[in-house]
């Protein structure tokens, strides 16, 4: 019967010996692993889900097509994928003699390794031990012949001439790795060999390596008895061989063997595009400082790296000489994750800075190049995000970033401009875009940053708004209402500003008349809008305006006209395609459009990040070294006359723009946006998009002819006449006590007032009176903020005391609160009582007076605006209550916490006015002083431990009014002016000529 003798020639004493070894190799395995899992063990808990059942399924599929090792690298993969099935198919041989020989024959008497069962397993073997010594050899001819720069592990971009330690370390291991698994196949074969020449088995064929190998050895003359002696001694060699390879697997890179099945099954398919929100618990700290603060899934990615090196070789910050290796990072933290963790008294090194560099994190473009080509699916950018956050948090970044983040928590945008000039590009428009806040529309376009306030792109935009027009889409805007959409504020590190953004942005879509879906032209808020926003609040869906065109293209909506006939490439952005997978819309428009494309080697999912993303377009860049959107114009250029450069994402436009020139190749092509080419080839300008007068027309129109909307008498509804005004003294209300902690130093009350959002929309209560409560928000207001932080710098600057805020509202005013003790208030107090719903200005001074009473401050401050229907009176009202002397208009406060302060307030027309006041005083401050800061996800979270005393305010009482309503009207919009450029000599000009015009004067 066809089989063999499993332990030919072994004695009973190297029996022994053998299983000795054999269950020694299984400890130091199983050893090795579980040191392993005791370092997972040690690490934080996911912050995202992990869906073990069809991540298992995917991990199946992954592992068996080996579809992750061959992208981009065929016949590396298919050299993996010998090496895979070669070793699988022997470790499963080897389980079925195992099963055979030390379970169901001794246990059962069963035996089933014979006859044709035998031949199958030895022609299986053989052919899968040939496999793997082939797919061995190729590795090796690929990393000591071939030498892609992808496996050379010095770190030119770290000016580094010579290998590392650990370096030399990790080639000793590859080639050890090689070698080891080419010996044990090679001795097997061997074996087989000299037991074919010793037994001449005629069922030898079934095993046609074995059975070469011995009538090689047959040819050189070797006879039957020195085959016994070799198959002797060869027999413990590969045994032993093979044996240490096992025990040897945790302790080297063929661990990746076994972590790759976890790291494949945990991977996160949206990792970057949606990140993992910052830990909730206060006694957490932000981020990633130390290495036991990553997850136990990121432990065990970085046990999953094969040093393959892919994610170097497609890392634009890598390619360009930055000092980072999206590799080296990984290998990095490995080599520290061990030292450690696996070790029970450390290591000693501080991860950031000792381990990883600060500007190795700042270098990260966030293009997601790295995680996308990674055949174990390690996830580099999450990694790195969660380090900067704890970065940002010390406060530690290039002075450039923290400024451009300060302006965006200040205005709203990266710019700096103004929220009011958002929506200016639509000025030169022939049409008048909707506001989407006060009329409703079909799609909402959030246009953002760089579409709205750069020049170039607003050429942009306002071509994508004529094509909308043209193709007759009911669209509108939020103008004034929309911020920046954060994606790249939280790519940065910067979570509380993060979330500060998607608050407003949603919280104005929500506000907003009703639309049906979101497009946007910037496909950084497209990623966020898309992925991350739904975990804030719920928000329509989002579409990018390539989808969007397409499909007016395709319908007929857009008629191409002039078929362009023109030679362009096309740049895919990291956001719209290799995050979001949008790579066919942009190619289905060129051609609809008569372009011809030619691809550049790197395209789709391997496209080169700009150089941009991850907050890097707000950070200088490296002296001397070329920039990724410079080493992309070439990439573009060498395709050979091209007539223009294709992007449709306006970071891309601005990076691309300046590169061109740059990079030498100003007179090579252009650089277009995919929009300025539809518009050609639908001759857009031949296009009526309506006869809607020009901006300087409206302005003449609302000065000259009103609209009848405009001459109708406003819906006003008389008062009854109220009760009389109270003419005795208005005094501080007497609030209940609550527990006021001694002072340290100067105290200084803030009093945060609830504003009317009087822009977006609201109506006049039946009664003429007021405005509904519904219309008005306990946010924190501008001025309020300016006063604030007029607060905290004087404390800060005095070293001691504490800034108190105060407010008069409702339960969900603290949201407010926590907002205003994130920024650095020490304490707070409400006072609320449902009557006060309809307090006028006075009352609410008189309570806040009230709180003043209790608190004995030493300076109290107020923005110079309040709720008060506009009036701005809160803050005079309680200075009179308190009989505290007052300033308004304040700007800047010097004060050393002592006796007297001095003033600065700004008066029209910018004369300064300052003057000394004694304290205590009252101040209510106005904008433009100071720059408030915002809160870090730090702070939010110690917020949270802050106390709120809250006061019953029924002792208030409505009885001390200081003013009567009579009657509150709404003055007439014509929704027609506009704002005119120019000085005020210019603009009195053009408008004075415009009305001489009208009147035909
Ligand atoms: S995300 Fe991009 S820039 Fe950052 S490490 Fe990965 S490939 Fe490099
Ligand atoms: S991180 Fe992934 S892509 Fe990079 S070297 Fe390791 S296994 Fe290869």
């Amino acid at each position: 019967m066809e089989t063999r003798e499993l332990f030919w020639d072994v004695g009973p004493l190297a029996y022994t010996l053998f299983y000795v070894v054999a269950w020694c190799a299984i400890a130091v395995f199983l050893i090795g692993f579980a040191r392993h899992f005791v370092k997972y063990s040690r690490g934080r808990r996911t912050p995202t889900p992990v869906h073990p059942l069809a991540g298992f399924r995917r991990m199946l599929a992954d592992i068996f097509s080996q579809r992750t090792v061959s992208r981009r690298d065929r016949p590396t993969g298919h050299a993996h994928g010998l090496i895979f099935y070669g070793f699988l198919l022997l470790f499963i041989a080897t389980s079925i003699i195992t099963i055979e020989y030390d379970i169901t024959e001794p246990v059962f008497g069963v035996t089933f390794w014979r006859g044709s069962f035998y031949l199958a397993f030895s022609l299986v073997t053989d052919l899968a031990g040939l496999g793997l010594l082939f797919g061995v050899a190729f590795m090796m001819w690929r990393r000591w012949r071939q030498r892609p720069a992808k496996l050379d592990y010095r770190r030119d971009y770290a000016g580094e001439a010579e290998l590392r330690p650990e370096a030399r370390a990790w080639m000793a291991e590859d080639a050890v790795f090689l070698v080891a698994l080419a010996l044990i196949v090679v001795t097997g074969f061997l074996q087989e060999g000299v037991r074919f020449v010793h037994e001449r088995p005629p069922w030898a064929a079934w095993s046609p390596v074995g059975w070469l190998v011995a009538e090689v050895l047959d040819a050189v003359g070797m006879d039957e008895v020195r085959a016994a002696g070799v198959r002797r001694a060869n027999w413990w060699i590969h045994g032993v061989m093979a044996l240490v390879f096992i025990a040897a697997i945790p302790w080297n890179k063929a661990k990746h063997m076994i972590a790759v099945l976890g790291s494949l099954a945990t991977r996160d398919l949206d990792a970057l595009r949606r990140l993992p929100p910052a830990a909730d618990d206060p006694e957490v700290e932000i981020g990633v400082a130390a290495i036991n603060q990553f997850s136990w899934k990121d432990m065990l990615n970085l046990d999953a790296c094969t040093k393959c090196g892919r994610c170097h070789e497609a890392c634009p910050a890598t390619a360009t000489g930055a000092p980072l290796s999206p590799r080296d990072l990984i290998l990095d933290l490995r080599v520290h994750a061990e030292h450690t963790l696996a070790r029970p008294r450390g290591h000693g090194s501080a991860l950031i800075g000792d381990v990883i560099a600060p500007e190795t994190l700042w270098a990260c473009l966030s293009c997601g190049a790295c995680m996308e080509i990674c055949p174990v699916g390690i996830e580099h950018p999450t990694m790195i995000v969660q380090m900067r956050r704890n970065l940002v948090e010390q406060g530690e970044m290039d002075q450039q970033l923290r400024d451009t983040l300060e302006t965006i928590a200040r205005s709203g945008n990266s710019f700096g401009e103004s929220a009011r000039a958002r929506g200016a590009w639509t000025g030169a428009l022939e049409f008048r875009v909707k506001d989407i806040r006060e009329e409703p529309a079909e799609m909402l376009w959030f246009v953002g940053d760089y579409a709205s306030y750069d020049p170039r792109n607003q050429t942009v935009s306002q071509t994508v708004a004529r094509l909308f027009r043209a193709a007759d889409l009911d669209f509108g805007i939020l103008y004034d209402g929309e911020r920046t959409a954060g994606n790249d504020v939280r790519r940065v590190g910067e979570e509380g500003l993060y979330l500060s953004l998607v608050e407003h942005n949603v919280a104005q879509m929500g506000a907003a008349r009703r639309f049906e879906r979101i497009v946007t032209t910037d496909p950084h808020s497209y990623n966020t809008i898309r992925n991350e926003y739904p975990e804030f609040a719920e928000v329509a869906p989002i579409g990018h305006y390539t989808s969007v065109l397409a499909t007016l293209l395709s319908e007929g909506r857009l008629q191409v006209v002039k078929p362009l006939g023109r030679r362009v490439t096309l740049h895919d952005p990291c956001h719209l395609g290799r995050l979001n997978g949008n790579y066919d819309e942009p190619r289905r428009i060129l051609e609809s459009i008569g372009c011809e494309l030619v691809e550049m080697p790197r395209n789709r999912d391997n496209s080169f990040c700009c150089g941009a993303g991850g907050g890097r377009i707000w950070m200088p860049d490296p002296p001397g070294k070329e920039k990724p959107a410079e080493n992309r114009m070439h990439e573009a250029a060498a395709l050979g006359q091209i007539d223009a450069f294709v992007v449709c994402c306006p970071k891309d436009m601005t990076m691309f723009e300046d590169a061109r020139k740059t990079s030498g190749h100003e007179d090579d092509f252009i650089v277009q946006d995919l929009a300025e080419l539809i518009a050609e080839a639908v001759d857009l300008k031949s296009i009526d998009l309506g006869e809607a007068p020009s901006s300087i027309e409206r302005v003449a129109d609302a000065v000259v002819a009103p609209s009848a909307e405009a001459q109708a008498p406003p819906a006003v509804v008389r008062a009854e006449p109220g009760p009389a005004v109270v003419a005795g003294p208005v005094t501080a209300a007497r609030l209940p006590r609550y527990e006021v902690p001694p002072k340290d130093g100067p105290r200084i009350l803030v009093a945060v007032k609830q504003v009317a959002n009087l822009d977006e929309g609201f109506r006049i209560a039946d009664d003429g009176l007021s405005i509904p409560a519904e219309y008005f928000e306990h946010e924190l207001n501008e001025w309020d903020d300016a006063a604030l932080e007029e607060a905290l710098l004087v404390v800060e600057r005095v070293g001691a005391g504490e800034v108190v805020a105060v407010t008069v509202g409702p339960e969900g005013a603290e949201d407010m609160l926590r907002k205003v003790l994130a920024k650095g208030a020490h304490r707070a107090v409400r006072v609320w009582d449902d009557a006060l719903a309809h307090a006028d200005p006075v009352t609410i001074a008189r309570a806040l007076a009230g709180v003043a009473r209790r608190e004995e401050p030493d300076l109290i401050l107020a923005g110079v605006q309040s709720s008060d229907l506009a009036q701005g009176a809160t803050g005079i009202a309680m200075a009179r209550i308190l009989g505290l002397p007052h300033a308004a208009v304040v700007r800047g406060v010097e004060w050393d916490g002592g006796a007297g302060l001095t003033v600065t307030r700004e008066l029209e027309g910018g004369i300064h006015h300052r003057f000394e006041l004694p304290a205590p005083a009252l101040l209510t401050i106005q904008t433009g002083g100071n720059r408030p800061r915002y809160a870090t996800m730090r702070m939010i979270k110690q917020a949270r431990q802050k106390p709120i005393a809250v006061l019953d305010g029924s002792a208030v009482g409505l009885e001390q009014a200081g003013a009567l309503v009579r009657r509150i009207y709404q003055p007439p919009r014509t929704g027609r002016a506009r704002m005119l450029e120019g000085d005020a000599a210019e603009v009195a000009k053009a408008i004075a000529g415009i009305v001489r015009e009208k009147r035909g004067d």
